[in-house]
């Protein structure tokens, strides 16, 4: 971490809320699904797909974890009414996976209920390493169910990667580089070695007639998945490009422009805030994008 990056860590606390709201305004919808729904219209006109992630992580009682699946219902009721072209992604520390693995799974069941009907998807996201082994054993139980719309999402930071994605033959899978600090014994430290994982892991995933969903803004890395595409001549059926709400807006404009499907994940909900703060801690990188940010926004100002 940088010494800027460890400042930015270390003050954040005390920055005042509508300062990091102002700065998480970019990355997050807003607080409630009326933003959320704003913003899915607004990719959706400029060509651009949403999976919508409603914020709640690793909840404390079993009621946090049902409401959240209720929200993630009535999400997915207002796209339907909306005609908005739009999924979720889920988090299974938030749906209870850390209080208890079959309540957790009931609450993914019911956001699944109320996904097929509509043919929209329910990505399952990846969190820390201790949760890999339940998500993937929750995925594949879904799967085996029956349940066709529903897919995990695996990190090319660890070192585990490249053998999940063999695993997962066929199924819809969300690469990325990771957002989790782990302990180097499972994960790859250096920024080349994690390209190298997630090159092998989409190769993996492609071969394996899976739905790849490549989740990245690393330019190297886009065009390198685009070469991996013309390779296989894979229509648009096979693959889509997908990156986050405000971050690297000009190279989506770019993969829409050449005919590739994008689609943005936009995060909303009550907890902005703590998500804010979490995700800046969990990854010093980030820190640094904000204190980018906190710069511009001071400097706009004047
Ligand atoms: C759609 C989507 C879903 C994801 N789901 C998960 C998940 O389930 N589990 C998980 O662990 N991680 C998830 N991630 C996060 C991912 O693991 C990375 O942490 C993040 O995408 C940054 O990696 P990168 O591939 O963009 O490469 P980087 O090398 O980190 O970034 C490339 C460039 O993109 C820009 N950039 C990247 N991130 C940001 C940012 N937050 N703010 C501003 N600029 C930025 C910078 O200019 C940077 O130089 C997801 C990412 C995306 C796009």
């Amino acid at each position: 971490m940088s010494l800027l990056d460890r400042a930015v860590v270390t003050l954040l606390p005390a920055v005042p809320k509508p300062v990091i709201m102002r700065i998480s305004s970019r990355y997050i919808a807003g607080p409630s699904l009326d933003e959320a729904r704003r913003v899915v219209a607004g990719l959706n006109a400029e060509g651009k797909l949403a999976t919508v992630d409603v914020l709640g992580e690793e909840v404390g009682k079993a009621s946090e974890a049902e409401e959240i699946a209720a929200e993630y219902v009535a999400a997915l009721d207002a796209f339907e009414r909306d005609d908005l072209d739009a999924n979720v992604s889920v988090k299974l520390t938030g749906l209870g996976l850390k209080l208890d693995y079959e309540l957790c799974k009931r609450n993914v069941e019911r956001v699944v209920a109320a996904a097929e009907p509509t043919n929209r998807f329910v990505r399952i996201d990846m969190e820390d390493s201790s949760t890999t082994d339940d998500t993937l054993r929750l995925f594949r139980e879904l799967r085996d169910e029956g349940h066709g719309r529903v897919g995990p999402v695996l990190q090319a930071s660890l070192r585990r990667t490249v053998a999940d994605a063999a695993s997962l033959a066929g199924a819809s899978v969300r690469l990325c580089k990771g957002i989790y600090v782990e302990p180097e014994s499972i994960q790859f430290r250096d920024d080349q070695d994690v390209r190298v994982s997630f090159v092998q892991a989409l190769e993996t995933l492609l071969d394996g007639g899976c739905y790849a969903a490549i989740a990245t803004h690393d330019e190297w890395l886009v065009d390198r998945a685009l070469d991996l595409i013309a390779e296989r001549r894979l229509g648009p059926d096979a693959y889509e490009f997908q990156m986050l709400l405000g971050v690297r807006p000009e190279l989506g404009d770019r993969i829409v422009a050449d005919g590739h499907k994008l689609r943005i994940y936009v995060p909303y909900g009550r907890q902005w805030y703590e998500y804010s703060l979490r995700r800046l801690k969990e990854n010093p990188k980030i820190a640094g994008y904000v204190a980018g940010d906190l710069g511009r926004a001071i400097f706009r100002r004047r």
